[in-house]
């Protein structure tokens, strides 16, 4: 049987990530450089995060709504670091209608301004307050070099935008919503994180504190993949976005403001994290198809059975398929699913009928195990959440192998340069020798890791690698994507 065309993981991630992903049909190349194609396979994984990420958002009391994509240029220019953070990457819109327009729109790069603006219509009073206001949509940031899903022109996130009476209220919201972050990498896409404050200099334009959560790529190089922001009364007070309330003592205050947001890029993540030479590995609990039952012989009894399992697996809430094509050997069907990362593929073949069992192969450790028939209903979804537990284990000890200790520059050059990943190291919160480290060695902060779900950081006396200068934290560097 011929083998699939995919570079091994093991010879070349690039490579094999970028073939992956156009032979799993998750993604394809679209006519707009930079712009992809979401394919069902993929278009699915997200959707299985919009569904379990959506209550999370319930829970907090944040509502869906939705603004338009286009934001007039001024608004964007009230918020000074914002705009500068921005300007390279705006799509403008200058001509519409046949017309030049008189004031140029940009094509949304995130919506703060445009929802601001109306927050500032809609808030007068404490009682409009807090307003939490979630938006499942697509942004525009003109990128130069692209890769599937990492980055792209477009792409899909949500983002939810609230405004309180109370700094601390904010301050609880953004801590809140890192939570959720950090339960959909690690409880549903098995992508073990580490939650942190980023620096001065990686924080998000127009942000007080960003907070994020980081994954380590298993070569070693991390990826943001889901930020917090609390935005203080940046946009509120300091910018002419003037959201203000009469609070109890009709005294006018300024509304303090979060934004956060969970975009399509971590599921480059996903595919980096758990993938193989042989294709996707996708976790149970965000896989669009959990199992794949197939048959090995032709005869009407296998093909019954096949349908009958369906059936039955579907009735226990098992996202199941089945794959009855006759044109196509069992070995063809198995390497499809091995391609495609389904967790769980059943063989119905002569034997199997004969014993009342089924095979099944389990994706992630190509194991087989005999499974009775009678029994699918109990034993498939305790396989699924097995293998979810394991996806997991595996990857944070991928992840804890690849965490290291710096304590001298000299060291923390020969991590970088040999095995990559995480370092730890005591840094003195200065940006230029933040800098210099970047243009040393790649490296750049990623966070600083907190000891609590409520941002407590570990205050340690230390000197910083770099420069050695006195440092009271060690942070965590790596290169990222
Ligand atoms: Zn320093």
């Amino acid at each position: 049987m011929a083998k699939r065309d995919l570079t091994p993981k093991s010879e070349s991630m690039s490579k094999w990530y970028t073939q992956v992903i156009q032979q799993a049909k998750l993604a394809d190349y679209s006519p707009v450089k930079g712009c992809m194609v979401i394919r069902p396979n993929g278009y699915g994984l997200w959707e299985n995060i919009q569904k379990n990420y959506q209550p999370m958002l319930d829970k907090m009391k944040v509502r869906n709504a939705y603004f338009p994509i286009f934001i007039p240029m001024s608004f964007l220019e009230k918020e000074a670091d914002h705009v500068e953070g921005f300007a390279p990457e705006l799509a403008v819109v200058t001509h519409a209608g046949g017309e030049e327009l008189v004031e140029k729109l940009v094509v949304r790069p995130t919506s703060e301004t445009i929802m601001y603006h109306m927050y500032s219509k809609w808030i007068q009073s404490h009682r409009d307050l807090p307003i939490k206001i979630n938006q499942w949509n697509n942004v525009v940031r003109w990128e130069k070099r692209t890769s599937f899903f990492l980055r792209t022109t477009e792409f899909l996130w949500q983002e939810a935008h609230s405004a309180h009476a109370t700094q601390e209220e904010a301050l609880d919201t953004m801590y809140e919503a890192l939570e959720t972050y950090r339960s959909i990498a690690e409880d549903y896409l098995a992508i073990p994180v580490i939650k942190g404050r980023k620096s001065e200099s990686e924080k998000f334009a127009g942000a007080d504190v960003t907070i994020t959560i980081e994954a380590l790529m298993p070569d070693g190089k991390a990826l943001q993949s889901g930020t917090s922001h609390h935005l203080g009364q940046n946009f509120s007070k300091i910018h002419a976005f003037n959201i203000s309330f009469q609070d109890e003592n009709d005294s006018t205050q300024y509304v303090w403001q979060n934004s956060w947001g969970l975009s399509t890029r971590i599921l480059g993540a996903l595919i980096m994290t758990h993938g193989d030479d042989e294709g996707l590995v996708l976790p149970p609990r965000v896989a669009p198809t959990q199992v794949l039952v197939m048959n090995a012989s032709k005869d009407a009894q296998a093909i019954e059975v096949v349908k009958t399992i369906v059936d039955t697996l579907k009735k226990s809430g098992v996202r199941v398929e089945m794959n009855i094509d006759d044109t196509t050997s069992l070995g063809w069907k198995l390497n499809d699913a091995e391609l495609e990362g389904i967790p769980v593929s059943l063989i119905v073949g002569a034997r199997e009928l004969a014993e009342n069992t089924v095979t099944a192969v389990v994706r992630y450790t190509h194991e087989k195990q005999s499974l009775e028939i009678s029994n699918l209903e109990k034993s498939i979804p305790e396989l699924l959440e097995t293998i979810q537990t394991n996806l997991f284990r595996a990857a944070k000890e991928r992840q804890d192998a690849l965490t290291f200790e710096a304590n001298t520059f000299n060291e923390f050059k020969q991590i970088m340069s040999a095995n990559r990943g995480f370092i730890k190291a005591f840094w003195c919160e200065d940006e230029v020798c933040e800098a210099k480290i970047k243009e040393e060695t790649k490296a750049t902060t990623r966070c600083l890791p907190f000891t609590s779900a409520h941002g407590a950081v570990e205050e340690e006396q230390g000197k910083c690698v770099h420069c050695g200068k006195s440092a009271n934290h060690r942070w965590l560097f790596a290169q990222a994507y």
